[in-house]
């Protein structure tokens, strides 16, 4: 490709509303513009990458016997209403209408999309299992959008869905996505860890996010420096199993909750029966209380919440958001629709721990006055407090490590919950009717290119993973002025275009330093410098990772390459 007339509107100077590296990078490399605010558009060098990306994410999907598949992304909001998340979903939706008035929403995902069509056309267990994806564009309309497409309003991601006849099958059907998924962000180049990310199920592992390690990212995660645990800091502390400790009987007040009506009053129950600074939030969801606990002395992300179950409730950072996700005003008290996947989460041995404070096991309740340790014990931990840093971790293997991630993938068990809302259905081998056990798995592709860019550049820009770079090779005629520097730039690019290298070749006539500013920023892996030794025959490969400069021979380029 000639640089000459390809579209790379490079820039000197760092953008202002551009906050973090990648973002800022992105855009003077010229990969990406801003339409409006979180939507993007992409421009040659940007698109390259993104099909990188994705190409490396097709291949390790058909791999593992994914099909790929495209489904609209405009969907009809009957069937959200359908599956009962039209209310739920809340603002993040985008929804419009077409000219006869029917309702219609953008794609946030495509669970009731790809339910309805496997609900027609898959009628028996001979066809599954059966995993399906796509790659497409997504709408959120986020309340923050920020640092680029790292959170955009429209962004592309790649969804895949499971089917199968039984839970042993959705077992390794996850366990297939969770290995693709290892590998697609291996070849990514990417320093990610897999982190177990729902306080749902305790000790379960229904649900991971892999995790960009970056200090930008808005998750914190602890993992152990010694094993392969790992996990979103909100759900850290409820790994470990809590018990009932086996020593003392509960000699302990149970208390109501549900009658708490206003956030004050619930506030100053659990001010007056915890020493700790809390401020709560209680949220009727699907008429049954909804406990979030935010503490006040700890940053955003490392807010903690009962074990609520839903990622919604997990991902909380402040009552503001709290209250976005919920779909109400802070500080509302009352029935709400919010997603299905919130609910407390009644039947575990513990519903919340806080130090005086917690879930009575029973709907409704609470016991004041724990004594964790005497009353609770958890598995791993000698008492309840929150998971600290240089914590052993709870396998026993090593000690707790903090970090910052950027989710880039999420990986789901979903079970029945989409095929019995919609009724998806199959017949087994005994000619009987049941639902169809699901699992999803999204990975956010523009947010994945962002991420690399985030842990790939220096100073000079960015340093692209040659797995995902846009170009294989930046052929630079330092002085095009010059007939030998041109002829030979000219030769060179058609030799390694024949070779199959994907060349861009910088043809401008423009200033060497200008040249070689653009060429650090674009990132490409190596750059051939075609310059002064022309004549000679000799060219200048730089590798941009190490900034390596090595002067080669025409005749011996194309094996130095290799
Ligand atoms: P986040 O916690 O960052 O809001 P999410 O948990 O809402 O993400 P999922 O519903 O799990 O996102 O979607 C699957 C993937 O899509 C995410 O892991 C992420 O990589 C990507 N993604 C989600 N929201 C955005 C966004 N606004 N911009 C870019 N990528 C996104
Ligand atoms: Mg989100
Ligand atoms: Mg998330
Ligand atoms: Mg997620």
């Amino acid at each position: 490709m000639r640089q000459r007339n390809y579209l790379t509107p490079t820039l000197r100077d760092v953008p202002a509303d551009a906050e973090i590296k990648s973002h800022q990078l992105m855009l003077r490399s010229g990969l990406i513009r801003q339409t409006a605010s979180g939507i993007y558009s992409y421009l040659p060098l940007g698109k390259k990458v993104l099909r990188k990306v994705e190409e490396i994410i097709r291949s390790e999907m058909d791999e593992a016997g994914g099909q790929e598949v495209l489904m609209p992304a405009i969907q009809p909001a009957e069937l959200w209403e359908e599956s009962g998340r039209l209310g739920d979903y809340g603002p993040e939706l985008m929804r419009l209408k077409d000219r006869h008035d029917r309702d219609f929403v953008l794609g946030a995902t495509h669970e009731e999309v790809i339910t309805t069509l496997v609900r027609d056309d898959v009628k028996s267990y001979k066809k599954l299992p059966m995993n399906l994806y796509q790659i497409q564009t997504k709408y959120r309309d986020e309340r923050r959008p920020r640092f680029g497409v790292l959170r955009s309003r429209e962004f592309i991601m790649k969804d895949a869905y499971s089917f199968d006849t039984s839970q042993e099958g959705l077992d390794k059907s996850y366990q297939d996505m969770y290995s693709a998924y290892q590998n697609i962000f291996s070849r990514c180049e990417l320093d990610f860890r897999a982190v177990e990310a729902d306080s749902g199920a305790i000790g379960g592992t229904d649900t991971h996010e892999f995790m960009v390690l970056s200090e930008i990212g808005e998750d914190t995660i602890a993992y152990s420096d010694q094993s392969d645990f790992a996990a979103n800091i909100e759900i850290a502390p409820v790994h470990a199993k809590y018990e009932k400790a086996s020593a003392d009987p509960l000699e302990l007040e149970k208390v109501d909750t549900p009658n708490t009506k206003t956030i004050a009053d619930l506030t100053s129950f659990l001010q007056v029966n915890s020493n700790e600074t809390i401020k709560s939030l209680l949220f009727i969801v699907n008429e049954e209380p909804v406990l979030v606990l935010v503490r006040g002395d700890h940053e955003v992300n490392e807010v903690k919440v009962g074990n609520v179950l839903g990622k919604a409730v997990v991902e909380l950072a402040t009552p503001e958001q709290t209250a976005r996700i919920l779909g109400c005003e802070t500080g509302y008290i009352g029935p709400i629709d919010v997603p299905n996947s919130v609910k407390i989460i009644a039947d575990h041995a513990v519903e919340f721990v806080t130090n005086g404070v917690c879930g009575a096991n029973e709907k409704d309740k609470h016991y004041k006055n724990v004594n964790p340790g005497r009353d609770f014990a958890v598995a791993g931990y000698e008492d309840l407090r929150l998971i600290q840093e240089g914590d052993p971790s709870p396998d026993g293997k090593g000690t707790i490590q903090f970090a910052k991630g950027i989710e880039v993938g999420h990986v789901f068990k979903l079970g029945t919950k989409y095929s019995e809302a919609l009724g998806a259905t199959f017949l087994d081998e005994n000619g009987k009717t049941q639902s169809l056990i699901m699992g999803c798995y999204g990975i956010g592709v523009s947010r994945t290119v962002a991420a690399i860019v985030e842990q790939h550049h220096d100073e000079n820009g960015i340093v692209w993973p040659a797995s995902v770079a846009p170009f294989d090779l930046h052929l630079v005629t330092i002085n095009v002025k010059d007939e030998g520097q041109r002829n030979l730039g000219e030769e060179l690019y058609q030799t390694l275009k024949q070779e199959r290298y994907d060349v861009l070749f910088d043809d401008r006539p423009e200033r060497a330093g200008v040249k070689f500013k653009d060429s650090d920023l674009l990132g490409l892996p190596i750059r051939i410098g075609v310059g002064k030794k022309a004549a000679e025959g000799i060219v200048e490969l730089k590798i941009r990772k190490t900034g390596e400069m090595i002067e080669v021979h025409i005749s011996d380029l194309l094996d130095t390459l290799k």
